[in-house]
């Protein structure tokens, strides 16, 4: 039987781990498949994904910078993809058309509840950043009951503009980081691109209640600077986002093969992989 082909698009893609998670996913259910990454600028972005379906690509993930420009291609929508703008999971359907599908969001409440032991319910939550992740991680957050959810982002207008798209949902605000002095949150959740050039957004002070806690969205071999920048904080926990890409990918791969991958076997497997 003929192999199916599978990727992700991203820039820059060097680093990423989906390759590898798709692959013992692939073993363990006994999919016979190959995953790719493929480093696409955006400007190339509506060729390359037209490419890759005309030589029988049957599924796409799309990371930075692409989410965005991944849901206008998309000609079918999930609601959830729909709602959130982004898609990070594009699939090619019966009928020929391109399926666009927002995983992250599930993933990223999969790792924190189930996996981390972080309670949501009730909680005040800022997200740092207004790009493609933070416009998928918005509305499961707000499902689970959460407080309030804070988006602080340095082009304030895109924090903004981002909230009210969520108003309708529950209590979510848009601001600049100069404007979070003052306040206290149980949650803060990093989804800039700022780990991936070893940088911090620029947070005030004592932004971290007691038992609080961190997680990065962004993941590394080594501990990001937002990580041990909660650790400085006190955090209760201060995680990165590991367990939610492996999470998304299960999610995505089920979509694709029909099939949900034990998770947490490739999280324990990943994690002993970056201590050594
Ligand atoms: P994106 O669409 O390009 O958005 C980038 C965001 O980061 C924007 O809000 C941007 O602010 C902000 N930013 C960039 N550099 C910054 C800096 N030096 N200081 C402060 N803010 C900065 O990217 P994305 O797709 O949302 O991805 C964001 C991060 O999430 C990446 O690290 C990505 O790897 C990670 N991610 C992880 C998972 C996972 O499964 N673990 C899933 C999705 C994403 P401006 O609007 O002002 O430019």
């Amino acid at each position: 039987m003929p192999i199916d082909h599978y990727a992700v698009f991203g820039h820059p893609i060097k680093h990423s781990k989906s390759p590898r998670i798709h692959s013992l996913f692939a073993e363990q259910t006994g999919q016979n498949l190959q995953y790719n990454a493929q480093d696409v600028p955006a400007e190339q972005f509506a060729a390359a994904v037209a490419a890759f379906f005309a030589d029988g690509g049957k599924g796409l993930n799309c990371t930075i910078p692409l989410k965005e420009l991944a849901w206008a291609y998309a000609e079918v929508k999930t609601e959830r993809a729909q709602l959130s703008k982004a898609v990070n999971t594009l699939a090619l359907q019966a009928d020929g058309s391109v399926l666009g599908d927002n995983t992250d969001g599930i993933g990223l409440v999969t790792d924190l509840v189930h996996n981390h032991g972080i309670a949501l319910t009730a909680r005040r939550v800022l997200v740092l950043g207004a790009g493609g992740a933070s416009r998928g991680i918005i509305a499961p957050l707000l499902e689970q009951s959460v407080h309030s959810i804070t988006i602080a982002n340095r082009t304030v207008d895109k924090s903004m503009q981002l909230a009210a798209e969520f108003a309708h949902k529950g209590a979510v605000t848009g601001c600049g980081f100069s404007e979070l002095a003052g306040q206290t949150f149980d949650l803060i959740i990093n989804a800039t691109a700022s780990s991936l050039t070893a940088e911090l957004p620029p947070l005030p002070a004592g932004l971290l209640a007691a038992q609080g806690s961190c997680y990065d969205l962004a993941y590394g071999n080594d501990k990001t600077v937002f990580v041990r920048w909660g650790e400085d904080q006190h955090a209760h926990k201060s995680v990165d986002g590991l367990g939610m890409l492996v999470e998304q990918a299960a999610v995505a791969f089920a979509l694709w093969r029909g099939v949900h991958p034990d998770t947490q076997a490739v999280i324990t497997l990943l994690n002993a992989e970056r201590v050594g």
